[in-house]
């Protein structure tokens, strides 16, 4: 079963190393494959190259759509397995889009890469199947909230949402653009029993003064709340581009 994954340019599948920027292994060397399609339509989504397709009106702060020939490539298991194993890491950071779409083909590729840790970036709407799970040593669960611009009951979906939280493997990062939105958060977390401990609140953002602007607000919201706050350290490193 192939993959579709996003490009770097026309034809060349976005797969490469850099550290990891978010989250609990943030400053990690990995490789990342990123993956197109979403089922989610984030209004301030930085890989919107991955679903916002031609013809696809749903509201994008960006307001560009993007030709799906140019942005969406195919690979077997087996070639995307070679190109990970060139970059020599020995971490795999599996993201989108949402990746779990294609979890069969995910499945498939884990199998030609019995040596990699891994960890998988989601939205949290869905799980995936035993043959893929078993493989997955960290979820990166990023539930969107309401300034996301999608309905609850497309992205918050309480079954999804209490499977995370009894993971051990997961984390939950919650992008967060105003200080307003931790009502939300708190919410979330209460409703679903998700240890604080696994929760991160990162900034929406993407340039370093927005980011830096907004951690300021961020870290007494995670001194009262006792979560851990993220940083994009890929965005300060290399700014909002692909395969960094
Ligand atoms: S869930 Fe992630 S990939 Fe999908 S639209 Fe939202 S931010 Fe973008």
């Amino acid at each position: 079963m192939p993959l579709t994954l996003a490009t770097t340019a026309p034809g060349k599948p976005e797969i490469f190393a850099s550290v990891q920027g978010e989250g609990p292994s943030a400053g990690t060397p990995c490789t990342f494959i990123r993956l197109s399609r979403c089922n989610l339509a984030c209004v301030w989504c930085d890989t919107a190259y991955t679903w916002h397709f031609t013809g696809d009106e749903r509201l994008h702060r960006g307001a560009a759509t993007y030709d799906r020939r140019a942005n969406q490539v195919t690979l077997s298991a087996a070639e995307a397995a070679q190109q990970i194993i060139a970059l020599g890491q020995k971490r795999l950071v599996i993201t989108g889009g949402e990746p779990l779409l294609q979890a069969g083909a995910l499945a498939e590729l884990l199998e030609l890469l019995p040596d990699l840790s891994v960890e998988v970036e989601t939205n949290g709407t869905t799980a995936a199947p035993a043959r893929l799970d078993i493989r997955i040593d960290q979820y990166n669960v990023s539930p969107k909230l309401a300034h996301s611009g999608n309905p609850a009951e497309l992205a918050l979906l309480p079954r999804m949402l209490g499977h995370y939280s009894a993971d051990e493997r997961a984390f939950f990062k919650f992008v967060i653009a105003n200080p307003g939105d931790i009502g939300e958060v708190l919410a979330l977390v209460r409703a679903h029993a998700i240890n604080p401990k696994r929760v991160f609140l990162m900034p929406e953002g993407i340039d370093s003064a927005s980011l830096r602007e907004r951690e300021q607000w961020l870290v007494p919201l995670c001194l009262q709340h006792g979560f851990r706050m993220s940083d994009r350290l890929h965005i300060h490193l290399f700014g909002d581009t692909r395969g960094t």
